[in-house]
């Protein structure tokens, strides 16, 4: 039987998937063929760049505020209704729980509502000038078209931070998933058709880094939003660079976990384990680095150690799994070679430490929740985005080695502070150089709160008010109400 294809969506049309020339989406737990995509050549990349500017220039920049709103919580239901489907396509191709990918789908669905909410409130405002005879007021536009690139840990979510602004501030969009993950995003163009959005608002071209430079390279674009590797970050901000797009970028971490000694242990454990092994640690905002103060280390390392132990390792569609596999090829062997970087620098090893090997689990790409000890902040695996189930355990004595410790990457993600000091809360949350800090919880979102990093971890915020700035431009109008006539070679105020 011939595999199911994924055609790209470039308009009113979905060029159909040459076998020859496609690439393979393959399953993380069994290595089965899922289905092929297109790899766009810069010809298709163009052309859907001129389809999303066609849908803006004819259509979209005219709908309003309410008409976008109306259509975004219609899309909202859809995703709603459709969450098992769109959770399952994704747990298939990159073998997250499917609890948590279905979950993701209704996070997704909340975030087209926050921003449908926004979409009739992008007010300008009236400025009151020196000169009374003049009147000034700013518009808010749209950007036009907005190249929306994603990776393939939760391409739904990240999708919907960035669509969910982009649609709701009156931009056309062209959307490049991770070629390892595309299926979600493919179903999702459906059912924005079936929304009722115009053709050429939601274009959709698959294929890897070239489909990707080529679409980055574009000068007709307004903006690019990008979520992924700081290396692809790097090489994007530099392309847009040539061509004056605005960027923004949405990188790796290497997220500290703080626990003081006045926390409650019991939930800053649970934190630990959900910071770093949730997700199988496939997470941008993953808590990879545990930092815990020298006089409940020991308690905290036996009691985190134990918990890792017991994770059940397994199908990722299952209730009772808890961890599921390495989402790739490329992803399991970095994640096996970095361990290894610990394991060679002498980290201390308190469980886990290489690929599962379970008979009943033989093709999947498994890999133990793994610890480290005692491990030398310095050390690359303290410094280095492993993005797996691989923690290291840190000791601090004061305060202020917590801060600096957790200061000390090149990272700037997001940070976790377990404590029961409403003082030190507040102290510490100032000190850390992250975009996001959470206090006696980890992993928490909502489509209200900004998401985002500092230093290598990106800039630009996503979620939350801020995020539908990148996506507007601001245009001043001034306007002479005196009827005079003025001296030419004055600047007039
Ligand atoms: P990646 O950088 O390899 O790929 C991301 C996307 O960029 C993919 O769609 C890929 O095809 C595309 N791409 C690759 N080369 C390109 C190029 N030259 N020009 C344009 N596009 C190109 O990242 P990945 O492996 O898919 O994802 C893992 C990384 O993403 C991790 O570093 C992780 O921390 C990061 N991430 C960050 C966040 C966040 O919100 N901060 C969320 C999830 C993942």
């Amino acid at each position: 039987m011939s595999p199911l294809t994924y055609p790209m969506v470039i308009g009113n049309h979905r060029p159909p998937v040459n076998p020859d020339r496609a690439l393979e989406v393959r399953s993380p737990l069994s290595g089965d063929l899922l289905g092929l995509v297109s790899d766009a050549t810069p010809a298709e990349v163009h052309d859907a760049v001129s389809a999303a500017q066609h849908g803006f220039d004819e259509t979209w920049r005219y709908a309003t505020g309410s008409q976008r709103a109306q259509l975004m919580h219609r899309l909202a239901d859809l995703i709603d209704m459709h969450a098992d489907e769109l959770g399952g396509l994704e747990t298939a191709d990159n073998g997250k729980l499917l609890r948590e990918t279905t979950m993701q789908a209704r996070f997704a669905a909340r975030n087209y509502r926050f921003f449908a909410g926004i979409a009739d409130k992008l007010t300008g405002r009236t400025i009151p000038m020196d000169n009374l005879s003049t009147f000034d007021y700013t518009l808010r536009e749209p950007v036009g078209v907005a190249a929306l690139i994603t990776a393939w840990n939760s391409p739904m979510q990240l999708l919907a931070n960035k669509l969910a602004p982009a649609l709701a501030a009156g931009n056309c969009v062209v959307v490049k998933p991770s070629e390892l993950a595309p299926r979600s995003t493919i179903r999702l163009a459906e059912l924005i058709e079936e929304a009722g959005f115009p053709p050429g608002v939601f274009n959709v071209i698959t294929g890897g880094h070239q489909a990707g430079a080529a679409l980055t390279a574009d000068a007709r674009l307004g903006l690019i939003s990008f979520t992924g590797s700081v290396a692809t970050g790097q090489a994007i901000a530099a392309t847009a660079a040539k061509n004056l797009v605005p960027v923004t970028l949405e990188l790796g971490g290497k997220s500290p976990n703080i626990i003081f000694d006045d926390a409650n242990l019991d939930r800053a454990v649970i934190g630990a384990v959900a910071g770093i092994f949730a997700a199988s640690g496939q997470t941008c905002i993953a808590g990879s680095r545990l930092l815990v103060q020298s006089n409940v280390y020991d308690e905290v390392v036996e009691h985190v150690t134990e918990r890792a132990r017991t994770i059940r390792v397994g199908d990722p569609a299952l209730d009772t799994t808890q961890m599921g596999p390495a989402a790739n090829m490329a992803q399991h062997k970095r994640i096996l070679s970095m361990i290894e970087v610990g394991l060679s620098s002498g980290a201390k090893l308190a469980c886990g430490g290489g690929a599962v090997r379970d008979p009943e689990l033989p093709d999947g790409l498994f890999i133990e929740p793994t610890v480290f000890v005692d491990v030398d902040p310095a050390s690359r695996i303290a410094q280095e985005e492993i993005f797996g189930p691989v923690l290291s355990i840190i000791r601090f004595d004061t305060e202020a080695d917590a801060i600096s410790i957790a200061n000390g990457t090149e990272f700037g993600l997001a940070a976790g502070i377990w404590t029961e000091s409403l003082s030190r809360a507040h102290r510490v949350a100032r000190e850390l150089l992250a975009g996001m800090v959470w206090v006696n919880t980890y992993r928490s979102s909502a489509a209200q709160a900004p998401f985002g990093g500092v230093k290598k971890s990106g800039y630009g915020r996503e979620r939350g008010l801020e995020a539908i700035d990148p996506y507007l431009r601001t245009k001043n109008v001034m306007v002479d109400l005196s009827d005079s006539v003025r001296d030419p070679f004055s600047i007039q105020t």
